[in-house]
Order: structure tokens, then C-alpha cells, then sequence
């Protein structure tokens, strides 16, 4: 018997046999998330405990096994795949609500706890868990704490770092540690570090998260724009105003036409831009800073103005945004998901460059931006797997051009196996070292997550990226 056969059967006793997977019709599954790049693990198990997920990273560092976390597998840039094969950590059985406690407005979880189940489960109480990636339905807490996922309302309410008190984490030794947040000055914040580490310094079993009051009052407002500059002029006057409402998000006229198509959300589709605009608070509060935002976008130059008047229209408001996605997706066999910042005020610069870059690759691209906080996720469309290297090179032309307007390579979605390759073109050296030292000091021997994130030394090749041309089953 292999050691790897061998370390998949003493898997099996200890997890059972249901939850240890090394067919390869069905790790292959796991090879990819909801990017592009693709590499499967070896090995796929489905911990239901923390002690089960020690003896996982246990077996994997007797055999010297990579291992690879994953949630929802809703990841953008191929930060759950596994380019050095390894173990893949399923957190699906993972679960549970272990407490929700209303008079601390904090909730312990299992890592594998989907997104929206915790703000459902809380709901009855008030509260929610603000960061509301649209992945919501599907990502986990965990995917969330490892990604330090944003949203529509990270305008307002902030990214996921913001909402995690402490976590329970399985370090590469297969020790355990809770991580909290520091109360009052000294000592270092590991939480911090944790946070946005893309699976790399530990396994998040557990998470003790903030939960956030639901607002009193809420009001949502469409403003369709006869230009992407009148429609990044009304952004840069309400941020300057000093509002700052829930959600700003912008859409160009590509996604909007195929919003409309698709969800049928009473978006014009003769506009160039619209601003999805939420502004939510008590009630007084909200109606001034509705009428403010209002104001602010007519003298912009908005053709359309409209706002939601009931609950019903809210939701029908968002559900043309919420599934740009799915819009996209039927106007090409693929598209790319980009994401991107750049400062609030060049976004329209911004969107300009990637119209140009667009024409020249030959490839149709719309972009949706979180624009409050100047997050653009721009989509690559193509119909063709013979198009890739074009679609990458696009791409990439889009990621520099965010890095020439002083912005960086990722808002929410992260390094992964994606971007590594630019990394070098946003750190100096320097920084890549520090970065390298920290991840040293967690992981000693590179097995969490490796070939993620942090790309090698100067003078040392950058490995292949993992198989962005994958199998015939992702393009049939
Ligand atoms: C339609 C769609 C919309 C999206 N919208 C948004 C958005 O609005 N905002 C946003 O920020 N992102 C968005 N994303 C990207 C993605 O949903 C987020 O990055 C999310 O946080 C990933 O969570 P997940 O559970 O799916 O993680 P996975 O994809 O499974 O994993 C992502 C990374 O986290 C690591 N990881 C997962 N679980 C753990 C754990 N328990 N411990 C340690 N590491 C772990 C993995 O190793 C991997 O590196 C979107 C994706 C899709 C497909």
C-alpha cells in the first residue's frame, strides 16, 4: 500500500468513510474554484470537528502532504485549488451556529458556516453579519475571514476584518490557537495577520464574529448617467459631501443591458452608467442624506432618478445587481471576474482605460464597480478556450493599468494562484521579503496553501501558472 493509500485509509477511521475522497474523477471536482485556474488535490476530506481537521494536518505533515483549505469554493482567484496537489480541507460539515448572543452582538461559528445562514439565523434578534460578499448565499465564514471578504455595504460597514473578534485556528503543526483582537495597546495583532491570509498561515475552524444591528430605516435610489464621467463625478461629490451611504455601486452600460435582459430590474438601458445608491441609518438620518444623494447626482447630470417605494422595489433594485453575474454570463460561454481598486476620483480614468484595452484585445469586457471605495471588477467575455492567452494578456494590461492610477491588484478577491505574477510588479522586493518572513515565522515549511500569494524570490522563475486551459469538462 502507498503512504498516500496508507494515510487515506487512517483518514477514513478517523473521519469515516464518507469523508475521505481519493478517487481522481472525483478530487478533480475540487481542482478549481470560480476562477480560472485549475489543479487538483490528491486528496479531498470533510472534517466535522476541529480535532478532526488536527488530524488531518497531522497525516499531511508525517507525509509531508500540502494542505489546502476550502469553503464554498467560491473564490475568484484560484486560492483553493492546489497547483502542489496535497490534502483539500473541506469545511462543508463544518457547519454550526454554535451561539448567537444578542446581548453582545457576537456569534460563534464553524468556519464552514455559510455567509447568508448566519445574518437568516440572526435576523429574528435584529442583527445580521454585515460583510455581504454577492457570493453570500454560498461562501463561508471561514472563506470569508481567509479572503477578508467585502460587499455592496463594505462602503459603510467595512470589510470582514472589521466583524472577527477572534478565531480558532489550526496552525501547521497541527497545534491549535485562538487568535483574538487586541483589546488595548502591546503585543502583536495576529488576528490581523490571519485575516485576508488566503489560507496560508492556518485553518480556520472557528470564528467568534460581530454582529451588527439591522438598520432602522433604508432607502435605495437608481440614477442612470449619459456618461461613465457624469455618473464618477456624482461618486466623487457624495464621498466629498461627506455621506456615506450603505452601498455605491456602479454598473456600465454592457452589464446593465445585460442586467435587463436577464433580470428584467427596471434598469435603463439607454443610460451609459448607473449608480445603485444606498443610504441607510435611522430614520430621520436617512431621508436627509437620500434627498443629499439625490441632489448631488442630478446636478452630476443624471438623466433618471429612482427611488425604491417599497421593500418589493428594493429587492427587485438589487436583484439586477445581485445577478449581474448570471446577465453576464449569457452573453458569452465564459467570462473572467477582474477585480481591482484604484482611489474613488480616477474611476472613470479607470473605466476609460479598460474600454481602450478592450478594443484593442478584441474583447468585449463590462465592469461593475463597488465605486464608493473605488473596486472595480471588470469582465473579460470570450466564447472560445483557444482565446485565453488573449483574454489573460487583457487582463493583466487591466491590472496595470489600476497599478499606474496608484491602485492595487485586488479589493476583495485576492492573490491566489492568479496574480502572483504581478505581485512583483506592485511590492518592491523588500516587501515581498517582510511578507515571506511572516508566513516563515507561521508555517516553517511552506505546506499551508504553498504556491499561493507570495511569489519567489527574486531570481527565481515564477512556477507555471496551474492549468488555466483545464479539462474538457469546464468547457463543453
Ligand atoms: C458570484 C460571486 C460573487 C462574489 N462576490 C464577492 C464580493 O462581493 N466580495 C468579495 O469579497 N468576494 C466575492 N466573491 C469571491 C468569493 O466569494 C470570496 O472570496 C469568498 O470570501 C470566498 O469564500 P469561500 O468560502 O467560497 O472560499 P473558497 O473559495 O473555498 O476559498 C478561498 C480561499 O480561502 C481559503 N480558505 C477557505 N476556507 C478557509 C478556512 N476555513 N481557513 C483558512 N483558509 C480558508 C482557501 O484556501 C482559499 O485560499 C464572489 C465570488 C462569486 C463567485
Amino acid at each position: 500500500m502507498s503512504a498516500l493509500a496508507a494515510a487515506a485509509a487512517r483518514l477514513r477511521q478517523v473521519l469515516g468513510p464518507g469523508a475521505v475522497h481519493d478517487d481522481p474523477y472525483e478530487t478533480a471536482l475540487l481542482g478549481y474554484d470560480a476562477g480560472l485556474d485549475e489543479s487538483p488535490p490528491v486528496l479531498a476530506v470533510l472534517p466535522a470537528s476541529t480535532a478532526e481537521v488536527v488530524e488531518v494536518v497531522r497525516t499531511a505533515g508525517e507525509l509531508d502532504l500540502p494542505v489546502v483549505a476550502r469553503g464554498g469554493g467560491t473564490g475568484l482567484s484560484g486560492g483553493a485549488t492546489c497547483p502542489r496537489g496535497g490534502i483539500a480541507v473541506l469545511m462543508a460539515r463544518m457547519n454550526r451556529i454554535l451561539s448567537i448572543e444578542a446581548s453582545t452582538r457576537t456569534a460563534v461559528v464553524q468556519a464552514g458556516v455559510p455567509n447568508l445562514e448566519l445574518s437568516r439565523q440572526s435576523a429574528s434578534l435584529g442583527l445580521h453579519f454585515a460583510p455581504d460578499p454577492s457570493s453570500q448565499k454560498a461562501s463561508t465564514i471561514g472563506g470569508n475571514i481567509a479572503e477578508n471578504a467585502g460587499g455592496p455595504h463594505t462602503l459603510r460597514y467595512g470589510v470582514t476584518a472589521g466583524h472577527v473578534l477572534a478565531a480558532e485556528v489550526v496552525l501547521h503543526d497541527a497545534t491549535v490557537r485562538w487568535l483574538e483582537a487586541p483589546t488595548g495597546p502591546g503585543g502583536y495583532d495576529l488576528l490581523g495577520v490571519l485575516v485576508g491570509s488566503e489560507g496560508t498561515l492556518g485553518l480556520v475552524t472557528t470564528a467568534r464574529v460581530r454582529l451588527t444591528p439591522l438598520p432602522e430605516a433604508v432607502v435605495t435610489l437608481l440614477a442612470a448617467f449619459p456618461s461613465v464621467r457624469a455618473a464618477g463625478e456624482a461618486v466623487t461629490r457624495i464621498v466629498a459631501a461627506g455621506i456615506v451611504p450603505a452601498a455605491l455601486e456602479m454598473m456600465d452600460r454592457l452589464t446593465l443591458r445585460a442586467i435587463e435582459a436577464y433580470a428584467r430590474a427596471d434598469y435603463p438601458t439607454e443610460a451609459q452608467a448607473v449608480l445603485l445608491a444606498e443610504v441607510d441609518g435611522l430614520a430621520e438620518e436617512v431621508d436627509e442624506a437620500a434627498a443629499q444623494v439625490e441632489r448631488i447626482c442630478r446636478e452630476a447630470g443624471a438623466c433618471t432618478l429612482r427611488r425604491a417605494r417599497d421593500q418589493r422595489d428594493r429587492d427587485r433594485l438589487w436583484k439586477g445587481r445581485k445577478e449581474a453575474g448570471g446577465a453576464l454570463g449569457r452573453l458569452a460561454r465564459h467570462f473572467y471576474v477582474m477585480d481591482g481598486v484604484v482611489p474613488v476620483s480616477e474611476v472613470p480614468r479607470l473605466l476609460a482605460s479598460i474600454d481602450e484595452i478592450a478594443e484593442r484585445h478584441g474583447l468585449p469586457v463590462g465592469t461593475l464597480v463597488h465605486a464608493g471605495d473605488g473596486n472595480v471588477h471588470p469582465n473579460v467575455l470570450f466564447n472560445d478556450r483557444h482565446e485565453i492567452e488573449r483574454v489573460l494578456a487583457c487582463a493583466d494590461d487591466i491590472e496595470r493599468a489600476c497599478l499606474k492610477l496608484g491602485g492595487s491588484l485586488s479589493g476583495e478577491h485576492g492573490v491566489g494562484a492568479e496574480k502572483l505574477h504581478l505581485m512583483r510588479e506592485m511590492f518592491s522586493e523588500v516587501d515581498l521579503d517582510t511578507m515571506r518572513a511572516v508566513r516563515k515565522a507561521f508555517d516553517p515549511g511552506e505546506r499551508l496553501n504553498p504556491g499561493k500569494v507570495l511569489p519567489p524570490p527574486a531570481g527565481t522563475p515564477l512556477p507555471p501558472r496551474p492549468a488555466v486551459l483545464p479539462g474538457v469538462g469546464r468547457w463543453i
